[in-house]
């Protein structure tokens, strides 16, 4: 019947119609969604303070500035989670300074050491309190992107940067992903730092720490305790060994300063020897890394670009400690960098200053003590190992509850003179 098929012909346009209104419903939002993730993901043309490095001052100086209310852009090179070789030891200390606790990716609290002296002498000490804690890099650094983009700034990850240009009041800076103009840039790309190649700083450092070091499964060594660190010292001038150990595995390795690589890769083998226990060779392997140290207070900023970390140099010429100042030097220049946005300012050498001033000294002074140990690491080790106030007083630094700096003013003017001598 007409009537009827005029019916079925309504029906049939009516299912056309649903069906279209069902597939806009549900193309619509995914279209926004699509929408959303490429405008969240385009790379920016522009913005305020441009981070290269994701590490924990790249990532720690993101924070800071997001929390100001600073358009901020950190990019890094890797696919994060990445990998970063380090033996993990992050002083509490830093517990401290951060607004956010560490908890999530700490994998063990340390409260004891075991020293030996060129592999003998074994001493053990132990310390009420932790004198550190360990995490795997790999999860500490994505912890500290995350908190840094909960704050507000933009990662992108994946994407390398290549090269900058300072003209007209701005910085193009060129990436991987396309060109972006900043107000800032900042380097943080670690040791190796290309925005430090680029700037032509730190291009005349002769001194550099040397880490030789392998991760070890704590399966392989069950005879480790799980909580306590090892430390070798004296083997090798200016030098130690160390064993910090993390959830599954042990970081296990060898630094010196200013040492030739065969010397290190031989002192590492050594100390992986003396605790491996077996006939068979060792079934693991080492990879080397070259962490320049900051000279004579040489500049770390240039026009609209600053340095933070690694790649300013900015690491304990004694220990080789270099997280501590990686999130030290970048808390220490947000402040400032956001006092050079407003102030309309297109130099960051108050950021230098500031670094200059509260963070250089300590670091000389370790220099210092670096020098004053390698005279008598036996005195040191016999020391640690007979008086409680020396073990008290070196789980004190550890802990950052004391610096060298400390220890230096009780010389008098007698540390003074050491310190310009040892500069
Ligand atoms: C073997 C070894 C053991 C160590 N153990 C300790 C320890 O126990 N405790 C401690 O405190 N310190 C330790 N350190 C030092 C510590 O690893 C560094 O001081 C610390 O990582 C510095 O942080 P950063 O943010 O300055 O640089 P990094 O952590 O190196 O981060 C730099 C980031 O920049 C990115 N990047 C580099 N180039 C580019 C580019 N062109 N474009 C985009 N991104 C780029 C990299 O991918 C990286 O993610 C150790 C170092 C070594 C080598």
């Amino acid at each position: 019947m007409p009537g009827q098929l005029k019916f079925e012909d309504e029906s049939l346009a009516g299912s056309g119609l649903a069906r279209l209104r069902v597939f806009i419903i549900t193309l619509c939002p995914l279209c926004a969604l699509w929408l959303l993730f490429m405008l969240k993901n385009t790379f920016p043309k522009k913005t305020e303070v441009l981070i290269v490095g994701a590490g924990p001052a790249g990532s720690t100086l993101a924070y800071e500035l997001a929390r100001l209310g600073i358009d901020v852009l950190f990019l890094d090179k890797s696919r994060f989670p990445r990998e970063k070789t380090c033996a993990g030891g992050i002083s509490v200390r830093i517990l401290r300074f951060l607004p956010f606790d560490l908890g999530p990716v700490v994998e063990k609290f340390i409260s004891g050491i075991t020293f030996t002296h060129k592999f003998e002498e074994p001493i053990f000490r132990h310390y009420p309190e932790p004198l550190m804690v360990t995490a795997r890099r790999e999860s500490l650094d994505q912890f500290l992107a995350h908190q840094a983009k909960e704050m507000g700034a933009s990662f992108r990850d994946g994407v390398q940067f290549l090269s900058l240009k300072q003209e007209n009041g701005q910085v193009l800076v060129e990436t991987s992903s396309g060109t972006c103009s900043a107000k800032f840039i900042i380097g943080a790309d670690g040791a190796q730092s290309i925005v430090a190649k680029r700037l032509g700083l730190m291009s005349e450092s002769s001194h550099n720490i040397l880490a030789i070091h392998s991760e070890v499964p704590t399966s392989l060594f069950p005879w480790l305790e799980p909580d306590v660190i090892h430390i070798d010292w004296g083997s090798l001038k200016r030098s130690y060994a160390y064993l910090f150990p993390k959830k599954n595995f042990f970081s296990m390795g060898a630094g010196g300063f200013n040492i030739p690589p065969p010397k290190i890769k031989n002192y590492q083998r050594a100390f992986l020897t003396t605790k491996w226990r077996k006939e068979e060779s060792l079934p693991f392997s080492a990879a080397g890394f070259f962490l320049p140290l900051r000279q004579k207070r040489r500049p770390i900023q240039k026009g609209r670009s600053l340095l933070l970390g690694d790649a300013a140099g900015l690491i304990d010429p004694f220990s080789g400690e270099g997280i501590f100042y990686a999130i030290r030097s970048a808390q220490i220049a947000a402040p400032l960098l956001a006092e050079a946005l407003r102030e309309q300012r297109d130099s960051l050498q108050l950021c230098q200053e500031a670094i200059d001033r509260e963070l250089m000294p300590e670091l000389e002074c370790s220099r210092l003590f670096r020098e004053i140990f390698n005279l008598r690491p036996s005195l040191f080790h016999r020391k640690i190992a007979s008086s409680d106030r020396w073990w008290t007083a070196l789980a004190k630094i550890l802990r950052g509850e004391k610096t060298f700096l400390d220890v230096k003013k009780k010389l008098g003017p007698l540390g003074s003179l050491l310190l310009r001598m040892a500069r």
